[in-house]
């Protein structure tokens, strides 16, 4: 059993309930890549996870041609309930949006709200293809969890039904250039806002401004690109209030 841990480098997400001894049928891109792509046959090691059960040791115990099956053997890591974090972006390129998504895995995310706003100027958010994203940047980094993806929606609509215990920490351009001071930024429940490629408008400003849950914040002297500052408040919020500590 040793051996086979040692040999297990392959982390697959899958559907399916994790137990001792449960089989687990491979869908046929896993079988593809599994037998056609890493060469791995009958016996090989695979670690899996589905973001409820923790991450198991399985063994593959049938491979053929677009199909298989793996075994469970045995748990390696329990599941562990992630940071309270959400993001909030505005869509940007598809390249782009694919990019916030993957990193907002790696950093911990828990929920991930994509928010249409005045500016938002992009190409239609696909669910389907962000979910497919955040599975295999939790395959590649190591993640328990798997972070929901929403369906897009406007951000006032989003607002007007947030939960106030859920602060916000919001990357505000107009800030740009002031301390970054986060004292006044609760413990608990937290999520992340970043605007589009042209700022937020006028209007978003005045009534984020009023919200008594969201908190404004500059992230350095120069203007980021969406993307860059997503991953910086991310990173902000995830040392001063998440598992970074
Ligand atoms: N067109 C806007 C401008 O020139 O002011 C810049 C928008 S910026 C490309 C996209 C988003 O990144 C902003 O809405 C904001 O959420 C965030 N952002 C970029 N630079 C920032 C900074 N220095 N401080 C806080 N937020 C920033």
């Amino acid at each position: 059993m040793v051996g086979l841990m040692a040999a297990a480098k392959i982390r697959l997400c899958v559907d399916q309930p994790l137990g001792p001894g449960q089989s687990v049928p491979l869908s046929v891109a896993q079988a593809h890549y599994l037998f056609g792509v890493m060469r791995t046959g009958e016996g090989s090691a695979v670690l899996v996870f589905n973001g409820r059960d923790g991450e198991w040791l399985a063994e593959v115990s049938e491979a053929g041609r677009g199909r298989g099956a793996l075994a469970c053997r045995r748990r390696v890591r329990p599941q562990v309930a992630g940071p309270d974090l959400w993001l909030l972006f505005a869509p940007v390129k598809k390249a782009r949006t694919d990019f916030i998504v993957e990193k907002a895995v790696e950093l911990g995310v828990a929920r991930i709200l994509p928010v249409l706003t005045e500016r938002t100027n992009s190409e239609r958010f696909r669910r389907d293809k962000a979910e497919a994203h955040v599975r295999e940047a939790a395959e590649q980094c190591g993640a328990l969890c798997l972070p929901e993806v929403a369906e897009a929606a406007p951000l006032d609509r989003v607002l007007a039904g947030w939960d106030p215990s859920r602060h916000i920490l919001w990357a505000d351009e107009a800030e740009a250039g002031a301390a970054v001071t986060l004292a006044a930024l609760p413990d608990g429940p937290g999520a992340v806002l970043v605007g589009p490629e042209g700022g937020f408008s006028g209007v978003e400003r005045a009534r984020l401004g009023t919200l008594p849950f969201v908190h404004a914040v500059a992230l350095g002297p120069r203007i980021l690109r969406a993307e860059t500052a997503a991953l910086a408040a991310l990173t902000l919020w995830q040392a001063a209030r998440g598992d970074w500590r």
